[in-house]
């Protein structure tokens, strides 16, 4: 029997995979779009939502070393770490401290706000061919903090992003009060982000770009990938109890579970997931006009279409434990600090940040073969770079030089 047969098959329905295939319609491929579940049910549901050109400054810092005592050990922390699960993780625990150093972070922090300042040409002309313009508010973003201990911290990073172009002005807590009078937190200080956006509804948005990819004649199947054989001029692309499906190249877009597709050359990267929660106090969306995040606790709060969503928080333990209540009551309480007379959320929600330990993602051909190519690894800002990420990768499939030094993201780096 003869296989199905495409030009690229990508793997996985989520913000990063959607958007890469797109973008390989757009270069005139025949593209099908692989996952074992429903587009944007994956990390791409439960995210914060928030479009972020500013997120240049990762969570590798001397600060955040400095800090390690106090998030560790605080029965009240934004970190979490199972240490059984640590302790058998305890390479890729070093990696991402080693990416702590300071000239590390400022690598870091340079490739990141090189590839952010190409997200819109990522990112637009999708949302603009999917009529998805309604599910985008461009009301920027304001990242609050309590103290001033929390901002005085915070100002290396700020520093980071005025050197990096990005647009951040401080505001003191009167105009920030004006903003967003329902909220009820102390306030020092914020950051304001002019540029920023937020989706409405990150699973919704997804639909759409889906369903505009199969209008222009994409395909779809619900199949979960266990692995990929690429030949000499073809890629298998073996099923779980389904028949195998070949294509001139393939995208492994998996988020968190890109190494489990076998022969793919992920498998030997050192990618982890950093956990992450949401909870939705429905109805309760008008309480904000746009994103606001409390820095001090490590989330956002962000007013969506069905209700306000409070996304974040980092707990290291691996993708198979279940959600863990405790992260909720965290920040559910958070959520009564910052806002009176909250009931309690009607969602809670757990999801999987797939991150490598230097905080940047890998978009690139695999180290296995020409005809695999790889982008996951976007951890918390995959929602802002899913567009981008796309872009690139059909330059890449098309065999095209992306209009911007890629380097930074290569696969290759971790074999070196
Ligand atoms: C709490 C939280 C808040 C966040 N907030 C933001 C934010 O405000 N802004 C932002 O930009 N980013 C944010 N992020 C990060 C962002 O959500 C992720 O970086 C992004 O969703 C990753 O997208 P992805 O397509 O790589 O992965 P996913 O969305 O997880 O998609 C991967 C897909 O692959 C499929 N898959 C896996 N294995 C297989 C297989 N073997 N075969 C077939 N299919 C498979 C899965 O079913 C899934 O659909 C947040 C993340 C979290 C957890």
């Amino acid at each position: 029997m003869t296989k199905e047969n495409f030009d690229v098959a990508v793997v996985g329905a989520g913000m990063v995979g959607v958007c890469s295939a797109m973008w390989l319609q757009r270069s005139g491929k025949r593209v099908v779009i692989l996952d074992k579940n429903a587009p944007g049910t994956g990390t791409s549901y439960g995210n914060a939502g928030t479009y972020a050109p500013f997120g240049c400054v990762p969570l590798n810092s001397p600060q955040l070393v400095k800090s390690l005592p106090k998030l560790l050990f605080s029965k009240s922390s934004p970190l979490s770490v199972d240490w059984a699960y640590a302790a058998t993780h305890l390479p890729w625990m070093l990696a991402f401290l080693k990416n702590c150093a300071p000239e590390k972070v400022e690598h870091i922090t340079a490739a990141l706000a090189n590839i952010l300042a190409h997200v819109d040409a990522g990112f637009d002309p999708l949302i603009d061919a999917a009529g998805a313009r309604d599910l985008v508010v461009a009301n920027g973003a304001i990242y609050a903090f309590s103290t001033k201990a929390a901002y005085e911290k915070a100002l290396p990073g700020i520093a980071a992003r005025e050197r990096h172009g990005v647009a951040v002005k401080v505001l003191d807590e009167g105009p920030i009060r004006e903003m967003e009078p329902a909220l009820r937190m102390p306030i020092h200080k914020a950051m304001y982000f002019s540029e920023a956006r937020h989706v409405l509804d990150p699973k919704g948005l997804i639909e759409r770009l889906v369903k505009q990819f199969l209008s222009d004649g994409g395909s779809w199947r619900q199949r979960e990938v266990s692995g990929v054989t690429p030949l000499e001029d073809i890629v298998e692309i073996h099923c779980q109890g389904a028949d195998d499906l070949e294509a001139g190249q393939v995208v492994v877009a998996a988020g968190a579970h890109s190494k489990s597709i076998r022969g793919s050359g992920a498998e030997t990267l050192p990618l982890d997931c950093e956990r992450g929660y949401h909870i939705v106090f429905r109805g309760e969306q008008d309480r904000l006009s746009r994103v606001v995040g409390w820095q001090e606790h490590g989330f956002n709060a962000t007013p969506m279409g069905a209700g306000l969503r409070l996304a974040g928080t980092v707990e290291l333990a691996g993708l198979k434990k279940p959600l863990n209540p405790q992260r909720i009551d965290y920040l559910t309480d958070k959520a009564h600090q910052m806002f009176s007379g909250l009931g309690e959320p009607e969602e809670e929600w757990l999801g999987h940040r797939p991150t490598l330990p230097d905080s940047l993602p890998v978009i690139s051909r695999s180290a296995r073969s020409d005809r695999v190519l790889l982008a996951f690894g976007h951890h918390h800002i995959g929602l802002t770079l899913g567009g981008i990420t796309g872009r690139i990768i059909a330059d890449l499939a098309e065999g095209r030089v992306p209009n911007f030094d890629i380097s930074a993201y290569a696969a290759e780096r971790f074999q070196r």
